[in-house]
């Protein structure tokens, strides 16, 4: 290969730096695991597996309770899941619902309390949280074909019933920051969205990050009495002193850190500093499915202070070119983030 001529895509370099590489086998506290998924595409398809196959990794990796948030948008597959996994291993599975946004259209001005009652129906058969994906900020949109803003108005039924129930609420909203930015040589995400072009969201026509952002912060300011966690660290892991002004402003507020040790622990003195500042408000999540070597990773993220190690699984880290530090976090941190703050939160005990 002609030196002159090498791509990005052929670029494997071999860090020659000498330093210490701790193996976690187990975790210092049992986990639970507050962001994951068992179903198609996220969770690795577990709904049509044997469920001891599945608990084999999760005793390995000291997994005590798995939070699996594919309940979905209607009751089909939250009773699928209910079923397969949580009536045999009670303890060690939470199941979350989801809102139907598709039925915007048939119940038009009563959406939101129609939603309110099927999240009611959720609870009484066994979800203890609600899931909100994605496409809300994005795609979901009214019974005009208007999009919809996260801090809608209309839509605070949903919200109050579930702080009524007492069901927490995962939302996922617009992260990461550079899925808005135009697709150029200065994109830090660049060769993870020419392998997903699907993941754009060039503003126009889609609303820049930042509105969405100021709609979520404003949703979880006008529900005091809901529980929101910020799905990966939340929803700006790129920008702690924004997400520690959100949790400084709104008890109601909490973060999961899933899928975002690449984020984190390329700051790891700003990170370090945000576990120790909010360690009652981080929650453990790994949302990659049960993957026993992940686990292990994220283990030797919070726990060593390693240097300079790859945040994935793969030889080239799937969200950018860099490699993260680990944050040595204390034990009474550790314990908090791995299952105290869950616990409390998502399973309502003390
Ligand atoms: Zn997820």
């Amino acid at each position: 290969m002609s030196s002159e001529n090498l791509l990005l895509k052929d670029f494997r370099p071999r860090p020659r730096l000498f330093v210490k590489e701790t193996f976690i086998e187990k975790p210092r506290f049992p986990v639970i695991d507050a962001h994951n998924h068992l179903a198609e595409p996220f969770g690795g398809g577990w709904d049509k597996r044997p469920l001891s196959a599945l608990l084999d990794i999760l005793d390995a990796a000291h997994v005590r309770t798995y939070i699996d948030l594919d309940g979905g948008w209607g009751e089909d597959v939250l009773n699928f899941h209910l079923d397969y996994f949580k009536t045999p291993a009670p303890e060690r599975f939470v199941m979350f619902g989801g809102v139907d946004w598709n039925a915007w259209a048939e119940h038009s001005d009563h959406f939101a309390e129609w939603a309110a009652g099927r999240l009611r129906f959720q609870a009484a058969r066994g979800a203890q949280g609600l899931k909100i994906w994605k496409l809300f900020g994005l795609h979901v949109r009214d019974h005009h074909g208007a999009l919809v803003a996260i801090d809608d108005p209309r839509l605070d039924p949903i919200w109050a019933t579930a702080g009524e129930l007492k069901l927490p609420v995962i939302i996922h909203v617009a992260d990461p920051a550079a899925f808005f930015d135009p697709l150029d040589e200065t994109n830090e995400r660049w060769e993870e969205l020419h392998g997903q072009p699907d993941w754009q969201f060039p503003s126009p026509p889609f609303p820049s990050f930042m509105t969405i952002m100021n709609g979520l912060a404003s949703l979880v300011e006008r529900h005091p009495e809901t529980t929101f966690i910020g799905a990966h660290v939340g929803c700006y892991s790129e920008n702690l002193g924004w997400v520690g002004n959100l949790l400084d402003r709104c008890p109601n507020f909490y973060v999961d850190i899933s899928a975002r040790i690449s984020e984190l622990g390329r700051q790891p003195y700003s990170s370090r500093q945000f576990f120790l500042q909010y360690a009652d408000r981080i929650l453990f999540g790994t949302d990659v499915g049960p993957n026993l070597d992940y686990y292990r990773l994220v283990y030797r993220f919070l726990e060593t202070d390693d240097e300079y190690f790859n945040y994935g699984l793969s030889e080239i880290p799937g969200q950018g070119r860099w490699f993260i530090y680990g944050l040595y976090l204390p034990d009474d941190v550790l314990q908090k983030v791995y299952f105290q703050n869950a616990r409390r939160v998502i399973l309502g005990e003390r």
